[in-house]
């Protein structure tokens, strides 16, 4: 579905991504783990054409997207939720869900809405108040449902746990279940990779800017020295 082939990308002259190849198959959860500065953001955000991959192809259902502006990119049918949350703090949970449905005409922004609601009733409870209020973890649905307004094919998410307490990144994982089996495919960037392997079909380890293994979930997990370097082992 998505295939990265030999995939370089800088900021400036700095190089974040050295021939990086990587594919998610149809109904997939991939996940890429890694340290900091390992170039996880990057990759997502190269599919997203932001930075854009300065060498090497990506293609997204047999399409080349290498060039294609982001827009154009998120029509097609990526969405993602970006490291961070970034939720808009000041407009309410509606508001921000709009932000995510900004080529859709009314009809499939209500849509879009109804489906966000039916899988985050929270959002549903809460869809008039400041989306800055609310807790990391609401807002963490909150920026996944925004990404999900779209109804993508491929939903791109960049460390969705991150600082959250244990209950909560339970919440999220069994969400991120929830998703594939409505269809959508997943490719996850995690720092919590004892349960991001657990979750996955199938991962990959970048280490400053390249992949260094690729191989099934099960076995990244029982892997010495993904054990050693990144699950504490
Ligand atoms: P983290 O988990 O800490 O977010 P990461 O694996 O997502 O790390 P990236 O954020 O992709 O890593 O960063 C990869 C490299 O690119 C790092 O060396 C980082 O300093 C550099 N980098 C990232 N964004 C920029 C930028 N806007 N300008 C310059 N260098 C950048």
């Amino acid at each position: 579905m998505l295939k990265l082939e030999n995939v370089s990308t800088f900021y400036g002259a700095i190089q974040a991504l050295n021939e990086v190849s990587v594919e998610v198959n149809q109904g997939e959860i991939v996940t890429l783990i890694g340290a900091n500065g390992a170039g996880k953001t990057t990759l997502l955000m190269s599919v997203c054409g932001n930075p854009r991959a300065r060498s090497g192809r990506i293609t997204f259902l047999d399409e080349d997207i290498t060039q294609e502006s982001t827009h154009v990119i998120m029509q097609r049918g990526i969405a993602i939720s970006p490291e961070g949350r970034r939720v808009f703090p000041d407009l309410t949970v509606a508001e921000n869900l709009n932000m995510g449905a900004f080529f859709l005409n009314r009809a499939q922004t209500e849509e879009g809405m109804e489906h966000v609601f039916d899988l985050f009733p929270r959002l549903r409870e809460r869809a008039g108040q400041r989306a800055g209020t609310m807790s990391g973890g609401e807002q963490q649905m909150l920026a996944i449902g925004r990404a999900l307004m779209t109804r993508p094919k491929l939903l791109l998410l960049d460390e969705p746990t991150l600082g959250l307490a244990p209950l909560i990144i339970a919440q999220i994982f069994d969400i991120i279940r929830t998703i594939r089996e409505e269809g959508v495919t997943v490719f996850l960037v995690e720092q919590n990779a004892n349960k991001a392997l657990q979750v996955a079909d199938r991962g990959y380890v970048l280490e400053t800017g390249k992949v260094v293994l690729a191989d099934t979930g099960a076995n990244l997990l029982s892997n010495d020295e993904v054990r050693k370097a990144y699950l504490g082992a």
